[in-house]
Formats: structure tokens, sequence, C-alpha cells
């Protein structure tokens, strides 16, 4: 009569044995359609704004600040440098009029342009005349 009290200690255990415990691990009897290759969402590629540091023209353009690290749009100020004194001293030499030879000083092209962070007004570039 005991044997008919003996119980099944299979039962303790929540799994039978075979079970796959692990439910990472990818089972071999799964239906084939769970193998079909789903194609990734594209990842949105934000625009990247190509800074060019050594690029800066004479008019205002997209750059990073080196000092506040922002993307901003430089403002422009125009210096005189040595391009525009040479300017002058090339119309002084051939037959400018009187106070032609100013007029380097009063054009955007033959000055240097200086680019400078309209948020914290750093120098960001500079295109020289020469
Ligand atoms: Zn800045």
């Amino acid at each position: 009569m005991a044997y008919a009290y003996t119980p099944n200690n299979d039962m303790k255990t929540p799994y039978p044995p075979g079970y796959p415990m692990n439910p990472g691990m990818p089972t071999p009897n799964q239906p084939p359609y769970y193998n079909t290759p789903v194609p990734p969402p594209v990842p949105v590629i934000q625009p990247v704004t190509v800074v060019q540091p050594m690029g800066f023209g004479h008019m205002p353009q997209a750059a990073q600040c080196s000092a506040c690290r922002q993307q901003i749009v430089t403002n422009v100020r125009y210096e005189s440098g040595g391009g525009t004194w040479l300017f002058a001293f090339l119309i002084c030499i051939f037959g400018g009029f009187l106070g032609c030879c100013f007029i380097p000083f009063c054009v955007s092209s033959c000055q240097d342009a200086v680019h400078t962070c309209p948020a914290c007004h750093a120098p960001v570039g500079r295109k020289n005349v020469l």
C-alpha cells in the first residue's frame, strides 16, 4: 500500500524536463514566418551642416562657433588689411585719380572679412583678401 502513496516528484517542478527554460534561446521548432527578415526601420539621418572652418568667404555663412559650440550664421565685419593697402597702393601707382586710392577701404571685397559669432561675438573665422 506504500507504493500507492508515493507522490510523483516531477510534479514539484513547474516545467517538465526538456522544456526550454531560457526564453531567449531560439527553439528549432519555431514557425518559419518568425524567421522572415523584417527590414529594420530606416534610421533618420539628421542633416549635417558641413562646417568648413577654412572656407570662409565674404558673406555670412553657417558655421559652428568655437567658443559657444552653437550652430550660428556668422556676422561679417570688414577690416582693412594688407590686401586693402595693396589695392590702394596699386591704384596710386597706375594713375588713380586723387582719392581713388581710398576706394578699396570702402569696397568690402577689398577688405578682410572677419566672421564673428552673433551670440557671443567671438571671432569664428577670417577671410583675408590676399
Ligand atoms: Zn559663439
